[in-house]
């Protein structure tokens, strides 16, 4: 069994107690910080298997948490916030997020959404060994979690590492939206199509010589998006 902890960033006492008390309930060890710095902190020494992260909290912000620990690591986190306009959502999912949750929230349903994120985060490192993806230049190394055009690796953050994945999966092949929100969300009913224009232009940023002109990841209008080699380029 995975002992790693899970943990609990949120400054309201009880929240965190609340948030603990059915995580364990569940069978997750659990460790807290009640600030962004002692959750940084906490990121760096205990590597946990997953972060809840509160937004408004003292000393650093979750934001800034949320950007940090995207820099440095792979660890899922899910945002709790008590903002509940879809800015922030989209915001959160850009920052990196794998879920997000409204206060007031459930928190059987908090524990329901950790599990989903768990399942989806650990199902993708058991595979064994699966391929190294290459097209248009790019390779993309599942297993270590890189991607690289010939000696540059190229900085992801995991969304859009997953999103070039889906997309390097089925080169020339029409993704739509709902279908590539379906393979980086488990169970996100309420993801917004825009989430994946967000992504995609970041992707652009990091990928294409001309992200105004993009080659490698194709608009295809009123559809979605395609990963065209630069082999099919005319
Ligand atoms: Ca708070």
């Amino acid at each position: 069994m995975n002992r790693q902890p899970i943990l609990i960033v949120e400054d309201e006492p009880n929240i965190a107690r609340l948030i603990e008390a059915y995580l364990k309930h569940a069978g997750f060890a659990t460790i807290r910080a009640a600030d962004g710095r002692r959750a940084l902190d906490l990121i760096r020494d205990e590597s946990p298997r997953l972060v809840i992260l509160d937004l408004l909290l003292p000393e650093i912000d979750g934001w800034s948490v949320a950007h940090a620990l995207r820099r440095e690591s792979d660890i899922p986190f899910l945002i709790l916030s008590a903002q509940k306009d879809e800015i922030d959502r989209v915001a959160g999912f850009t920052a990196g997020a794998d879920d997000y949750v409204v206060k007031p929230f459930s928190p059987r349903e908090l524990v329901e959404r950790v599990r989903a994120i768990i399942r989806r985060y650990e199902a993708g490192s058991r595979e064994g060994h699966p391929a190294v993806l290459r097209a248009g230049g790019l390779e993309l190394d599942p297993e270590r979690h890189r991607v690289s055009r010939g000696e540059d690796e190229i900085e992801l953050t995991l969304i859009e590492f997953r999103l070039l994945q889906a997309l390097m999966s089925a080169p020339g092949r029409v993704q739509t939206r709902e279908a590539l929100i379906a393979r980086l969300y488990d169970d996100a009913p309420d993801v917004i199509d825009r989430v994946i224009d967000v992504h995609i232009g970041k992707l652009r940023r990091k990928l294409e010589h001309d992200p105004s002109l993009p080659r490698l990841i194709r608009t295809v209008r009123g559809v979605g998006y395609r990963f065209a080699p630069k082999d099919d380029e005319r």
